[in-house]
């Protein structure tokens, strides 16, 4: 009998893949670890709709319903502890052991910790729905939040506060926000936007201490300047979920290291999604591990499908996007591998950046601008990343050239 697939982590990533076992046919048992008490759900609203609504509800990606329709275990709020990958065996926190016949790891990421002392209850990380309603109830006009880190985390929960009234302060150590993989323009005029709703970002300065009584915590800047707020969020990246896999002695580099089937070194175990490193196809194999939403989509399924035996490769674009206020920033590809930037005006104040290699190759796209406005031609831009085409750089800077053309050239 078939003692089935084990998905370790039931977020994105691993409730995506329990849903496509099902979707290809797989009929033998499918079973969903998650340390967390509820159905898989989306992350992505926690820092956005679900911080600015009154009473925030989870987004699940399978309801308990679907999931029992569909004959999936979910064993919630129990840890997946060791891996015995000589017997196919996987312990749980609650004592008891399931057997697979193919496991996927979906650990996700965990927020990065500020290594410093003084740290209390009033500094806070968010990364779950729970953290997010801690995070909710302190929200309100006259609260005053200091934000660690000027990242993606940092500016929409920002944003998110300004609209509850807060006071917001964003601390950032680097000379800009979004220093990390968002050009220089368009991260300006993000910065840009938060001022003008009345958030006082701080650039260039690192912490030097923190003191959190219970009541407020107290900022003190290396340049000696102190912020006192009621809550402090810090949002200083993520790292990926490896203890588990290093225990059981997979190889980890920048995450747990797949193929490009998304396979460990051990053939019977996957991993996928941010706790991943994997070789990109579309840039040389180059290894990467993408903290991001369609990313840890695209690679459930893929890993569902390779754990069926597919043996497909990898072939994805990396994208994802941002919300804050009324701007939509997307980002296709990997910007760090331009070397000049070609800019297109869509109107409305909306652009995108093409990031070009120095062979003239199109490698990224970074576009920023109201609501949808970047969407369609982004779309275009990646089908031409993937294509690894080689548009010329004036045909990609004029408004004149529709993009779909230069697909079709
Ligand atoms: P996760 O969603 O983190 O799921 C991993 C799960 O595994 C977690 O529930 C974890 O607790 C559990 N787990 C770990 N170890 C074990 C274990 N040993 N046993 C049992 N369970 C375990 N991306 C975008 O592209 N755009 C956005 O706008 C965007 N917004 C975001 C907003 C927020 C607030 C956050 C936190 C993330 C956002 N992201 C966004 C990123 C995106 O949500 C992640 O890339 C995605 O959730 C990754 O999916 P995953 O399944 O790999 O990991
Ligand atoms: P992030 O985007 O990597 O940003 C972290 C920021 O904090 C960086 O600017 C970083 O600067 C800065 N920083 C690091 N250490 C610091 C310190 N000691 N003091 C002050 N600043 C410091 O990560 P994040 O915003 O924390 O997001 C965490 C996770 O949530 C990621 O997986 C992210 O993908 C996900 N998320 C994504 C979105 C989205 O895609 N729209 C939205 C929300 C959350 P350096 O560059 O110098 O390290």
């Amino acid at each position: 009998m078939a003692r089935g697939m084990v998905i370790v982590g039931a977020g994105e990533c691993g409730g995506r893949a329990a849903l496509a076992l099902r979707d290809l046919g797989y009929e033998g048992p499918v079973t969903l670890v998650g340390d967390e008490p509820h159905p898989p759900y989306e992350r992505p609203p926690l820092s956005k709709d679900a911080m600015v609504s009154d009473a925030p509800e989870i987004r699940a990606i399978a309801s308990d319903e679907v999931l029992a329709e569909k004959s999936i275990r979910h064993i919630h709020s129990v840890q997946a502890v060791a891996i015995d990958r000589e017997a196919h065996k996987v312990r749980l926190s609650d004592g008891s052991v399931l057997p697979y016949d193919k496991l996927l790891l979906a650990t996700g990421s965990t927020p990065r910790k500020l290594p410093m002392p003084g740290l209390g209850r009033r500094c806070v990380y968010l990364r779950t729905f729970a953290d997010a309603l801690a995070i909710r109830a302190h929200l309100r006009a006259g609260r005053r939040v200091a934000i660690v880190g000027g990242g993606f985390i940092g500016l929409e929960l920002a944003a998110a506060a300004r609209k509850l009234g807060a006071a917001v302060t964003v601390i950032e150590a680097q000379p800009r926000i979004l220093m990390r993989g968002v050009p220089a323009e368009i991260a300006e005029i993000i910065h840009d936007a938060h001022v003008a709703e009345g958030v006082d970002i701080l650039c260039c300065d690192g912490i030097a201490s923190i003191a959190d009584d219970g009541n407020e915590v107290r900022v003190t800047l290396a340049g000696g300047r102190e912020i006192v707020a009621d809550l402090a969020i810090i949002g200083i990246g993520a790292v990926p979920v490896t203890g588990l896999a290093a225990e059981a002695g997979l190889v980890i580099d920048n995450g747990i290291a797949v193929d490009a089937e998304l396979r460990t070194g051990d053939p019977d175990i996957f991993a996928a999604g941010d706790c991943c490193s994997f070789p990109l196809a579309v840039y040389g194999g180059r290894r990467v591990r993408l903290e991001a939403w369609r990313n840890a989509q695209e690679q459930g399924a893929l890993a569902a499908r390779n754990m069926l035996g597919a043996g497909e490769a990898h072939a994805a674009v990396p994208w994802f996007w941002s919300d804050q206020y009324g701007l939509s920033l997307q980002i296709a590809g990997l910007a760090d591998e331009g070397r000049s930037i070609v800019r297109r005006d869509l109107g409305d104040g909306a652009f995108i950046l093409f990031h070009l290699a120095e062979d003239g190759r199109l490698v990224a796209a970074s576009g920023i601008g109201p609501g949808n406005a970047v969407a369609r031609d982004i779309r275009l831009a990646e089908m031409l990343i993937a294509k690894r085409a080689q548009p010329a750089p004036e045909a990609l800077g004029s408004q004149a050239i529709k993009l779909k053309s230069l697909l079709a050239a």
